[in-house]
This record gives C-alpha cells, sequence and structure tokens, in this order.
C-alpha cells in the first residue's frame, strides 16, 4: 500500500478540540499518524514512502453536506443557465449554442425572466422551434411556477391529451407553449421519468465533480429514489465513486415499499462501505416556509388563512418511524414548522432515539417550549446555514414575535445536540464557504431584515468547520471513520488559499479550495 507524507503544512487536524499540526502519514486511504513534520518524514522514509510539501499552506479536513439531492443538484448543472438573459433573441442564440452540448433526451434551461425582455412578451413555443425543432425543450421561468417547451416538448409532455390545467392558450385558441404550475409539474415529473439509469449515471458523475471542486468529499443524499441508488451502485461497482454517499431511502418508490424490501433483505443502517452507505430512510412532516406549507401552530402572519399543513398524516409518519427504527435503519424527517417539529418529537419520544440518533431536517422554526424535549430526546439534527440569506422575507411570514425562533444554531449547539451542516443542494449553493459564511454572519452584510433579532444565534467559525466536519459526519453515524484528520480516519482533506480562523468574518465567502483529497488520492484539480 502506498504511504504519503504531508508536511509543512498549517493543518487543522480537528476544530473540536482545535488542533493545528505541521504533518500527517497516509496509508492506503487511512491517516496513520498526524502530528510534526519531522516524525511524519521519518515515518515516510522507514516505510519507502512519498513525501509530499505543503509549503506553508492551510489543509483541512474535506466538507461534510449531511443533506442534498444528488440527482436534482446533476440535473441543476445539466441545464442551460438563462437568468438574467435581455431578450428572447438572445435566449435563443444561448439555446441553439448549448443544444448541440446537451446529452439527455430533454433539453433544459432555468431563469428566464420576460420582465427583462426588451420584446417586452413572453417565449413561445414558435420561438424555441426556430432553433431547435427536433429535441423536446423545456425552459423554466425564474419563479419555477411558469415555463415554456417548443412543440415538439408540448407534443412529448402529454399536457393536452392528459387534459392537464395550466396551459396557455393565444386568442385564437392556440397553445403557445408556456406552462403553469400543474402543466409544469406534469412535464417535470414526465421528463424525470424518462431519465434512465444511465442518464442517472451521467448526472451523479457531473454532481461528484463540481461537488469535489468545491471541497465536499462525503454527501448526505436525503432522500434517493431505487434508481438513484442504482445508479450509485453501478459507479460502485466500476470503482468510479470520487466521493463518499450516505444514502437516505424514500419509504415508497411508487408502487414499491421500499421500507418492506429493506426489510426482507434485512439491510441495516451502515450497510455497505466506505463510499456508499445505506443509512436509512426519509420523510416529510411538513413543506416549506416559501410556500407557506410549513407546518406553524400559529397562522402565517402574512396570511392569517393558513398555518400550512402536514405533508404525512402524523399518524402515518409516527408508524413509519416506528416501522424504520424497528428495522434497525436510522430515520431523517424534514420538519420546517414549529407544529411539524412537535409531530416529530413526538414520535421520537417512542422510540430510542439516542440508540439510532434519529436525525431532524432543518428545525427551522423552534418554540422556547420545545428546548426542553429537544435536549431530552437529542435527535441528530441537519441545518442549512444559507437558508437564512435565502430567506431574508421570513419576517413577514413569521412576524415580529416569532422570528426569534427562526435559524436557532447556537441555541441548538447549547443544547449539546449532534449537528450538522448541508446546503439541501440544488435548493442553495454547494459552496460550502457560502454556507459557514452565513452561518457566522446571519446576514449582517446582505441586508437580511431579520439579522438584529437573531444576530444572537451567529456562530463562531471553529464551531461553523466543527459542525460542517464532524458534526456531519456523527449525524451519519461516521465519526469513526471521517470528520478529523487524527490515525485511523480515512484521509480526506482539502487545500484551501487563505487560513479561514484569521480573515475577516466578512470573507469567509471568498476562501477557495485548491486541491481535494479523498482516501490520500487528489481527486481535485
Ligand atoms: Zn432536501
Amino acid at each position: 500500500m502506498e504511504v504519503k507524507a504531508f508536511i509543512n503544512g498549517k493543518i487543522y487536524s480537528s476544530f473540536k478540540p482545535l488542533r493545528v499540526i505541521s504533518g500527517f502519514v497516509v496509508y492506503g486511504d487511512r491517516v496513520i499518524y498526524s502530528g510534526s513534520s519531522e516524525k511524519a518524514v521519518e515515518i515516510a522514509r522507514g516505510l519507502n514512502g512519498l513525501i509530499i510539501d505543503l509549503g506553508g499552506r492551510v489543509v483541512m479536513p474535506g466538507f461534510i453536506d449531511s443533506h442534498l439531492h444528488i440527482d436534482t443538484l446533476g440535473i441543476a448543472l445539466n441545464t442551460l443557465d438563462l437568468r438574467g438573459v435581455g431578450s428572447i433573441r438572445e435566449l435563443k442564440d444561448k439555446l441553439k449554442a448549448y443544444s448541440s452540448k446537451s446529452r439527455f433526451k430533454w433539453i433544459m434551461g432555468h431563469g428566464w425572466d420576460h420582465e427583462l425582455f426588451e420584446e417586452k412578451r413572453w417565449p413561445n413555443r414558435w420561438d424555441i422551434d426556430e432553433v431547435v425543432p427536433d429535441k423536446p425543450v423545456l425552459l423554466t421561468r425564474i419563479c419555477l411556477h411558469a415555463g415554456v417547451v417548443n412543440t415538439r416538448g408540448l407534443r412529448e409532455s402529454r399536457v393536452l391529451e392528459e387534459n392537464i390545467p395550466g396551459v396557455q392558450r393565444d386568442e385564437r385558441g392556440e397553445p403557445t407553449g408556456v406552462l403553469f404550475e400543474a402543466a409544469l409539474k406534469h412535464t417535470r415529473e414526465k421528463i424525470k421519468a424518462e431519465l434512465s439509469t444511465s442518464d442517472y449515471v451521467d448526472l451523479i458523475k457531473t454532481a461528484q465533480e463540481h461537488l469535489v471542486s468545491q471541497g465536499v468529499t462525503t454527501v448526505g443524499v436525503a432522500g434517493c429514489s431505487l434508481k438513484v441508488l442504482k445508479a450509485l451502485t453501478a459507479l460502485w461497482a466500476r470503482g468510479e465513486l470520487k466521493i463518499r454517499f450516505r444514502v437516505y431511502l424514500y419509504p415508497r418508490d411508487g408502487e414499491v415499499d421500499v421500507l418492506e424490501l429493506l426489510g426482507r433483505m434485512g439491510v441495516k443502517k451502515g450497510f455497505g462501505d466506505e463510499y456508499l452507505r445505506i443509512m436509512g430512510v426519509k420523510l416529510f412532516a411538513d413543506g416549506s416556509l416559501g410556500s407557506r406549507t410549513a407546518w406553524l401552530t400559529k397562522p402565517y402572519s402574512d396570511d392569517p388563512s393558513t398555518r400550512g399543513e402536514p405533508s404525512m398524516d402524523p399518524e402515518e409518519l409516527k408508524k413509519t418511524i416506528k416501522r424504520a427504527h424497528d428495522l434497525g435503519l436510522q430515520v431523517a424527517v424534514h420538519a420546517i414548522g414549529d407544529r411539524a417539529l412537535d409531530t416529530v418529537l413526538e414520535a421520537y419520544s417512542i422510540v430510542r432515539v439516542d440508540k439510532m440518533r434519529h436525525r431532524v431536517e432543518h428545525a427551522s422554526v423552534i418554540r422556547d417550549d420545545q428546548l426542553e424535549l429537544l435536549k431530552k430526546i437529542k435527535p441528530a439534527i441537519s441545518l442549512q446555514p444559507h437558508f437564512i440569506i435565502t430567506d431574508w422575507w421570513a419576517k413577514n411570514r413569521l412576524g415580529v414575535e416569532r422570528i426569534k425562533w427562526l435559524y436557532r444554531f447556537k441555541t441548538l449547539l447549547e443544547l449539546e445536540l449532534t449537528i450538522g451542516f448541508s446546503t439541501d443542494a440544488p435548493v442553495e449553493p454547494t459552496n460550502p464557504w457560502e454556507t459557514i459564511y452565513a452561518a457566522v454572519t446571519r446576514g449582517k452584510y446582505d441586508g437580511v431584515p431579520y439579522y438584529e433579532d437573531t444576530k444572537g444565534e451567529s456562530l463562531g467559525v471553529v464551531d461553523a468547520l466543527h459542525a460542517y466536519t464532524m458534526g456531519s459526519a456523527s449525524v451519519m453515524w461516521s465519526e469513526g471513520e471521517l470528520g478529523t484528520l487524527e490515525p485511523g480516519k480515512l484521509a480526506d482533506f482539502i487545500v484551501v488559499d487563505v487560513d479561514p480562523l484569521t480573515i475577516p468574518e466578512g470573507d469567509l465567502r471568498r476562501v477557495r479550495v485548491l486541491e481535494t483529497y479523498v482516501g490520500g488520492v487528489r481527486v481535485y484539480p
């Protein structure tokens, strides 16, 4: 097995406790020594190993994104970016240039806004037909509530044949190709359903290339369909997984009762190897604050007619949690509103959460009276700090009293729960430094209206980096193999251009990843 000593670095081998070393030795894919450069050289020489001089550069463990969507991230990365396009003419030029590069059946684009077009009108299917007549095309509007297809796309979507509402028509009654809500959703689902395993293999490959370039070395796939799992296992079998995957399957996939299937196969939390492990299942307790579907105890401040809603019958949710728990699987439940969190905590108080480290995803809105219960039940929590900046409008939804309950990171840390970070990508940008920046600054420099209300929840850089490495590892039961560069751990690490612990907080989003290593092997650049 290959031996490599990395020496003369400023190496953060762990953040809590903060440990700075100058050298470490990798044997095969694991760290066998971390400490001084002199000793590292001595060990490597003794084992006939390579010596790699870091030249004083800063090294730290690779980032672990504990919750993202690898398939939709792949789709987002294979989508033509139409944000900021100023005319239909420009949109056509961009589409024409892109169409020859697209490897998939459908050509996808996203981000146009007709308010910006100099033609002052909506794009239509005849515009798109002019540049791409022979392949189906879907270009979604920036809001994702509308999109435009070409004639081929209109036919393949079958929205007319199946009488799906949301098809725009002109004064002659002709469909224009613009699709709203239900018709758009139908088309998007059709596109996804038509993706083959080999399409998913390609999508995952694009996504993992992107992730290593950002310094992400392990991800939690929350959740995962059977098709996506099949693509992951195909890449695993070929030895083409570049980063590590911890998988949370959807309990139901079309006709398949996945939980039942896992139970029949006897698959339990941790099944797999260092690259690909099945951890458990992903469930939803509610929706999102943006669409006012997050389930709150009291009505929304900017729409008193609703308090959101559960996305699954609470009794059914509890039953599913219990089933998964009894099968030896880890559960990850999406809960954004405080009422949704009540339901999850109720379910978690029936099962031994401490034994399985069941997860709460997001935990965005937490009332004071829920803190006691959280401390008692001790679920692991996956947080998405970048939501703070994206959800700048949240004070309208929650009002002046409840805004203090939003994104209570410091409070959760003080409860001594297992806290991991993530991006929910492609919902938020995959760049971990954007996430660290958001956790530390909480919108101070971005004009976030609730900065003053919640600034007490800001984290220090060390706490944030710990949560994004060791914290996320612990959320996914991988603290024994990932999260630090201590002896025995897998040698997943990154080299960065500046020391994040010494720069002003406003510069954290500008830190750049120069190199990424997984299992001691450089995978980027
Ligand atoms: Zn998600």
